[in-house]
């Protein structure tokens, strides 16, 4: 038996370097002149920012999932060629991994090509929300739960920046449509903009230390992200502690003097001298005070010198060392979504019919400015070959190149059926490629294209034992496929080497143990942002508010196809003995684990909260995860600490992160619809001090001492037992009192209780007398 446990946030691990610990010279703002600074705020180039002040240049380039470094012509766009490197899992296929120690490895790999390629800072992780299924750039988002997003993005930023490379935190904030990108406001209200939307960014700046955040193209509540001042500043700089570069997204600076006292320090691509020389007008003519200048030049100085202290370190890459990660990774990203029969795994015996162009020409990541040059492509059907032992192999393309279009292609589908019919299993590979999903756009609906769907009906019509094998950056609408095949492979994308991870997982060389980071839902109209997406006249209000992904799904108690956070194995696992403690710095929670199976496995522990009563909730919510690897038969004792900030809820009227007290029940699960044991725990609650005003009402101000006293007075001297009302008509008066405003008193009663000036005394002392 052995286990893999680790705290989901790796916090054990060491902190990244500061820029401090690694040049200790102080960078020399006081003898550059107002135009060299301003000339340090955009870049030189498109992918290189200026060299002045001794500090640079620095080279960024994209990312996530390998290095996209161009040294002919520049686009971000995917277009123009790049330098050879390795193309890992993009986001979407890792996310299922639910492997922060895996991701980390990626990050450090990704940082070692990054130097050897002589850039600095990788522009990733992507670590927002997938609000909508039709996101055209899911893919390169790792999930539509905030833990899960920011563990992951942590682990990656950690990765990345040990081997001396930075990393961009993107795309800050709520960028979570292509539509309209560079123009849309993302309406949002306070609560799940703090629990939802911005939670992954506050972990990965707070745990990870990235060097860089890059500020997205789109508004937030009206005003453009690379210009708010809240979220550049008094969230990300003073409430986070973030310390480094603010770098703008490929073009999103529409105001750069407004966007420099927001907080923004790097325009990006540079090239244009206009800003720069507004921004020299505006400081010289006092509009903009050079204090706030001389601090953005301080912070890029010091990306430059990190920049430099990480060209220091060796910068070795052994191509197949990284390829086999790649492999490994992909490995771990696969999600078994069914498997009934079981026809999984394969023997390597009989015939077996491959069909599905993606089997040989597959597509492993998605369009737009992350395309990598892959180093080397494995594809399924040469690997699967390969493990196929006895087995003979037969292959049909089944649809048109790219199997894009919904054109009929009734010879390639007769032909596809004929070689299932003689088989003794299909292995059909089917899903879209980047002409229908990629950055810049989002989809219409979630359907694979037609003509997949009839080439599968074709082939189940003569043969009943298919494995069906996904490949696709979002997320499906999946009943038609489970209504033919009793076995499904979710594939997602999974970089230059998914081919062989496939095959390990068709034959059972590796016994998956992905795990889905989004919800399938049975429709699209089912989606929680459906109606609020993708907004008109450039407003897209969040209407689903908190309700993202599985906690919409949930509330509404609505069936879906595969849950958030499933994935089978090809053994079973018992769960037994939960057991939640309860401290003043969070939980613990202790669970057995067995693998009941006949085969060694892994299994993904979940744990969701579902907090007390009395605040708007989601049923649960993912609180910690972790995975135990285990040989047949062995069981483990898993064990995690929960911080007592992963319990809080954004209070807004207090402006604060509150751990509302009360009993919390505590699952856990195989997924969020798969709960195997409960547990109550009693947390205590942090005292909120809601400032009393003459709108808070009767009840508010009775739960102050101060005004308990006062008002329980009042209310007992004027009341002698019950009223006519409440004993005869059945009129709830004392639930009407509590809900009065305290204001309202006097009008309502024409003119008895405080005067004003009480009023106003009371509310005075009830605000400052300690509690
Ligand atoms: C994308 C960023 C990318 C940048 C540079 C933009 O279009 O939104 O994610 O890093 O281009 O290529």
């Amino acid at each position: 038996m052995s286990s893999d446990m680790s705290p989901s946030d790796g916090l054990a691990l060491d902190p990244p370097p500061a820029p401090e610990d690694l040049v200790p010279e102080q960078p020399a703002v006081e003898r550059l002149t107002v135009r060299q600074k301003a000339a340090l705020g955009s870049g030189r180039s498109f992918w290189i920012t200026e060299p002045i002040g001794g500090a640079g240049p620095v080279l960024l380039t994209d990312g996530p999932h390998g290095v996209r470094r161009q040294t002919g012509a520049a686009d971000h766009l995917g277009i123009a060629p790049s330098e050879p490197a390795t193309c890992f899992p993009p986001a979407v296929g890792l996310a299922q991994s639910w492997d922060a120690d895996l991701v980390e490895r990626v990050g450090a790999a990704l940082g070692a090509e990054a130097r050897a390629l002589g850039v600095d800072v990788l522009l990733g992780p992507g670590v927002n929300i997938k609000r909508d299924p039709r996101c055209g750039r899911n893919f390169e988002y790792y999930s539509e739960d905030p833990l899960l997003s920011g563990v992951l993005g942590a682990a990656w930023v950690r990765g990345l920046q040990r081997q001396g490379v930075g990393a961009s935190v993107k795309h800050f904030a709520a960028n979570n449509q292509e539509h309209e990108r560079m123009r849309v406001s993302a309406d949002i209200d306070e609560r799940p903009l703090r629990e939802i939307y911005l939670r992954a960014f506050e972990r990965v700046v707070r745990i990870a230390r990235p060097w860089t955040v890059m500020a997205a193209y789109n508004r937030l509540n009206g005003v453009p992200a690379t210009q708010h001042r809240w979220l550049l500043t008094d969230v990300l700089r003073e409430e986070w502690g973030f310390d480094g570069v603010v770098v703008s997204d490929w073009g999103a600076v529409g105001d750069r003097v407004a966007a420099l006292e927001a907080g923004l320090d790097l325009q990006m691509p540079g090239g244009d001298p206009e800003p720069d020389a507004l921004v020299v007008e505006a400081v010289t003519a006092g509009r903009v005070p050079p204090a706030v200048l001389d601090a953005s030049t301080a912070r890029i100085l010091g990306l430059g010198r990190r920049a430099e202290a990480g060209r220091r370190l060796p910068a070795n890459v052994d191509a197949d060392a990284h390829h086999a990660l790649a492999r490994e990774a992909a490995g771990r990203s696969i999600v078994l979504l069914k498997n009934d029969g079981p026809i999984l795994p394969l023997a390597a015996a009989g015939t077996i019919a491959v069909i599905g162009r993606f089997a040989a020409e597959p597509r492993f990541q998605g369009g737009g400015s992350s395309r990598i040059n892959a180093r080397r492509i494995d594809a399924p059907l040469e690997e699967i070959r390969a493990l196929a032992g006895d087995a003979e192999v037969r292959y049909a393309p089944g649809f048109p190149v790219h199997g894009t279009t919904d054109t009929a292609a009734p010879d390639l589908r007769a032909d596809a059926a004929r070689v299932a019919a003689g088989s003794d299993v299909a292995v059909v590979f089917l899903g879209l490629d980047n002409a229908q999903e990629s950055e810049g756009a989002d989809r219409e609906d979630i359907e694979l294209p037609a003509a997949q769907v009839e080439l599968l009906r074709a082939v189940a019509t003569v043969q009943p034992r298919i494995a069906v094998v996904l490949t696709h950056g979002g997320v499906l609408r999946l009943r038609p496929i489970a209504d033919l095949a009793p076995a499904i492979v979710d594939g997602a994308l999974l970089g230059e080497a998914g081919g062989g991870a496939i095959a390990d997982v068709l034959f059972g060389a590796i016994n998956p143990s992905g795990r889905l980071a989004e919800t399938v839902p049975i429709r699209l109209e089912d989606a929680p942002s459906y109606l609020n997406y993708p907004g008109e006249n450039l407003h897209v209000r969040y209407g689903e508010g908190l309700f993202v992904g599985y906690r919409g799904y949930d509330a509404r108690d609505l069936e879906v196809e595969f849950p958030f956070g499933h994935g089978l194995s090809y053994t079973t696992f018992a769960y037994d003995d939960l057991r939640v403690a309860a401290d003043d710095d969070g939980l613990t929670v202790a669970v057995t684990v067995t693998n009941t199976g006949a085969v060694d496995g892994r299994e993904i522990v979940q744990f969701y909260a579902t907090g007390p009563h009395g605040i708007v909730r989601p049923p649960r919510e993912l609180i910690a995860f972790t995975a135990v690897t285990l040989a047949a038969g062995a069981g483990s004792r898993v064990e995690m600490r929960i911080p007592r900030a992963d319990l809080a809820f954004w209070e807004t009227r207090a402006r604060a992160w509150v751990v509302q007290g009360g009993e919390y029940v505590i699952a856990v699960a195989a997924s969020s619809r798969d709960i195997r044991q409960e547990a109550r725990v009693t947390v205590a609650g942090d005292p909120v001090r809601v400032p009393l005003t003459p709108d808070s009402s009767v009840a508010e101000l009775m739960a102050n001492p101060v005004g308990a006293q006062v008002l329980g007075k009042l209310i007992n001297d004027r009341r002698a037992g019950p009223s006519a009302a409440d004993t005869e008509l059945g009129i709830d008066t004392t639930g009407a009192v509590a809900a009065m405003p305290v204001g309202r008193i006097r009008s309502v009663t024409g003119g008895h209780g405080l005067t004003r000036d009480q009023l106003e005394q009371l509310l005075h002392a009830a605000n400052t007398t300690d509690q």
